[in-house]
This record gives C-alpha cells, structure tokens and sequence, in this order.
C-alpha cells in the first residue's frame, strides 16, 4: 500500500497499458483517476468495480486527449478533490499505419494531438501542485518507437520520439522539486489493440495467425514473446516508488531486446 493518500491519473485506462497501469496503483492503495473511450455504463461499471477491488476513490473523466480544455479540466477536477495529481500516467495513445506520402492528414493531426500534446498539456495542468507538495511523478508511455523507427508509422514514432524530448525537458526543470519525469518503451504488448489487427494482418499476407505473431508483431523482439500489461504496469509502479526517486529523465525500454538490435 506504498501509495495510500496519493492519486494517480491514467489517460486511456479503459483498456490495454491504461487498465493495467490504473490497477496496479489501485492496488497500492492509490486513488485513480480513470479517463479513456467507452459507453457510459461500460465506463461507471469499471469505475465501480475499480472502487470496490481496491477500496479507493475512483473517478472517471470522459476527456478527449485530443482536446487540450478538456485535458486541463480533467486535471484541475483531480486537484480539486485530492489536492493534487501526484502520479501522472500520460498513456492515451492511437496509431495509423500508412506510407508517409499518402498519410492522411486527419490522422497525422489526431496522433501528434493524442499521443504528444496530450503529454505536454496534462504535465502543464499537473505541476503546480505537485510542485507546491513537493513530490511528483510523471510517467509518460512511450514506445520502442521513441527509440526507433518502423516503415508505415511516420506520426506515430515522430510523436513517441517527442515524448522522450518532453520527457528529459521536464526532468530538468522539476529536477530539484521531488518531481521525477521517465518515459516507459514498450515493445508489442498484446493488448485489444493489437489482437484486433492479427485477423486483418493474416488475411492481407495470406498467413496464419500464428505466423504474424511469429514472423510479423514479434520477429522485432529477441525474446519471441510479448511484453505483458503487468510487466509494464509494474515498472510504472517501480518509477512512483521512492526506490525510484534518482530515476529521472530515462527513457527506459521495455522491448524484449528489440533497441539492441
Ligand atoms: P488500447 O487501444 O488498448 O488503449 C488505448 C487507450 O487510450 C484506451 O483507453 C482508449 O480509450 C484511449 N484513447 C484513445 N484515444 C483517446 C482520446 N482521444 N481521448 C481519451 N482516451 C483515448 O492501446 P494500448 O495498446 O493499451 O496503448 C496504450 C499506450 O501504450 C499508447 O500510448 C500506445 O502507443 C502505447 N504502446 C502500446 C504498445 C502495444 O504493443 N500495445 C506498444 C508500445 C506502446
């Protein structure tokens, strides 16, 4: 319970990294502030079911990563009630996969919004109070794509790579306030996301499910296999640990090897 009396906010903890993420704080003792897509029952049937796993105050805001009001409002509502947002988890995240020179617009706008502005106006929002209490975590979700790149994916790893730059940026400024700021890297992680492109993979290559896992997601990552939700989570954990309190700045991979290529 090494979170008791502290409040994390998750972006997109609805599903995928999110949930895991908003679970293990949770379990910590941490009030959550959930946010991310989903019907309304759908969305106060996690928040419930959230209260009552772990015995903390849940709040679910509906705001739209892509807007930066509703960012700003989201964290303001989570000072309001707790005091502050201790723990930031900047996790929302989407993807398009095109050649650069037929990307749509549209998506270039919505992923830069959505997976790097949403960082920079939710650690904007947040700060002033974990300065005032001088304690603080921001945890950006980045991706092995802020290390590398991959064909097909301009907005997002150009978005990624732009969290690790915000990332280091706000270490430095906040280094001597209690407030650490990392950046986690995942590699694949099977999440709903994920799952629902294997169909849509195999038939467009004429292969089987097993092979894309095999030979498409996982032929990236030495280990052959997946990241989990929980081995994420549970980093994310370690960062808002106090055994973590000289971590800042990093941009830690968490890839199955696939940067040591
Ligand atoms: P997911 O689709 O399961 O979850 C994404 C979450 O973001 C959902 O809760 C969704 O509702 C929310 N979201 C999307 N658009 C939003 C918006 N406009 N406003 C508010 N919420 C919004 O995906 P995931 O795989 O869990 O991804 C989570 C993060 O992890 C993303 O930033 C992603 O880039 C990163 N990541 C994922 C993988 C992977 O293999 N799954 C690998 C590396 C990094």
């Amino acid at each position: 319970m090494q979170f008791k009396g502290k409040t994390a906010l998750v972006t997109g903890s609805t599903s995928g990294i999110g949930l895991g993420i908003a679970e293990a704080f949770g379990a910590e003792g941490a009030n959550l502030i959930i946010n991310g897509l989903g019907d309304a029952a759908e969305t106060e049937q996690l928040r419930q079911r959230l209260a009552e796993q772990f015995g903390v105050t849940v709040l679910y805001d509906a705001a739209d990563m892509s807007r930066p009001e509703q960012i700003e409002a989201m964290v303001q509502r989570g000072v309001d009630k707790f005091g502050a947002v201790d723990i930031l988890v900047n996790n929302a995240g989407i993807q398009h996969v095109a050649p650069v020179d037929e990307f749509p617009l549209d998506k270039w706008d919505a992923i830069i919004a959505i997976n790097l502005s949403s960082n920079f106006h939710a650690i904007r929002a947040a700060l002033p109070a974990m300065k005032k209490r001088g304690w603080g975590r921001v945890i950006n979700v980045a991706s092995a794509h802020a290390l590398v790149a991959s064909p097909f994916k301009s907005a997002y790893v150009t978005a990624k790579h732009g969290v690790a730059g915000l990332t280091k940026t706000v270490a430095l400024e906040v280094a001597e306030q209690g407030i650490t700021a990392n950046a986690i890297c995942p590699g694949y992680v099977l999440t709903p996301l994920v799952q629902k492109q294997i169909p849509d993979t195999a038939k467009a290559r004429g292969i089987s499910e097993d092979e894309v896992i095999k030979n498409v997601l996982l032929a990236a990552q030495p280990t052959r296999k997946f990241v989990t939700v929980e081995q994420v989570a549970a980093l994310a954990v370690y960062l808002a640990s106090d055994a973590a309190a000289s971590i800042t700045g990093a941009i830690l991979p968490i890839e199955g090897g696939w940067t040591a290529h």
